[in-house]
């Protein structure tokens, strides 16, 4: 399945995936500040997607450009909307820690999620990965080593304003409370 997209972007360039796109400010302004990338955003949310869809058409306004591409979607079925080896890059910030280990399997970095990430995976791409949740971190980056990924740049205390870094609206509200924010990218093999 999957494998449409250069026909939904009319054209062809790298695709960028964002999970869990919240109110949109990350994927807008990474999609201005790389305009040869194709980016597509899924969101379960609809409140939220909407805010995002008003930020994205507003942003693509300003710019004349159209690289993002926004779907209300469970990322559970992330594996049959992209073909194999199609994603370069895919983005996952401040997603639900669900705490509860009963709860585990929902977590968007876990083993079976992971699992799923790699059939649509470009080799050598990788999941570019920001929480300010130290447990959820810790579990991830289990999961990423058990499941194969090469683990690099982790860091437990993002600096604000890295460049090539762009701040999510969670980012934003848990660095106002002084918390510390945790990143690594996880590279798929
Ligand atoms: N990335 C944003 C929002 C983080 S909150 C930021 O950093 O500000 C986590 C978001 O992920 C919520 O908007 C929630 O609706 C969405 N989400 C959670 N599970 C999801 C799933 N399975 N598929 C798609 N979106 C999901």
């Amino acid at each position: 399945m999957g494998g449409g997209w250069p026909a939904v972007f009319g054209r062809e360039a790298p695709l960028h995936v964002e999970l869990g796109i919240g109110k949109g400010s990350f994927i807008s302004a990474l999609a201005a500040r790389e305009p040869a990338v194709n980016f597509v955003g899924i969101e379960a949310q609809r409140e939220v997607l909407y805010q995002a869809a008003k930020k994205v058409a507003a942003q693509e306004a300003a710019q004349e450009a159209a690289n993002v591409r926004l779907l209300h979607f469970d990322a559970a079925g992330i594996d049959t909307i992209f073909a194999p080896g199609e994603i370069g890059r895919l983005y996952i910030n401040f997603c639900d820690p669900w705490p509860k280990n009963k709860h585990a399997k929902r977590r968007l970095t876990g083993g079976r999620f992971l699992a799923k990430y790699r059939t649509i995976m470009a080799p050598g791409g990788a999941l570019y990965f920001k929480t300010d949740n130290a447990a959820l971190f810790e579990f991830s980056l289990e999961e990423f080593a058990a499941s194969g990924l090469a683990v690099r740049d982790v860091t437990f205390d993002l600096p604000a304003g890295g460049e090539g870094d762009v701040m999510t609206e969670y980012e934003a509200r848990f660095r106002a409370l002084g918390m510390k924010i945790h990143r690594c990218e996880a590279v798929f093999l």
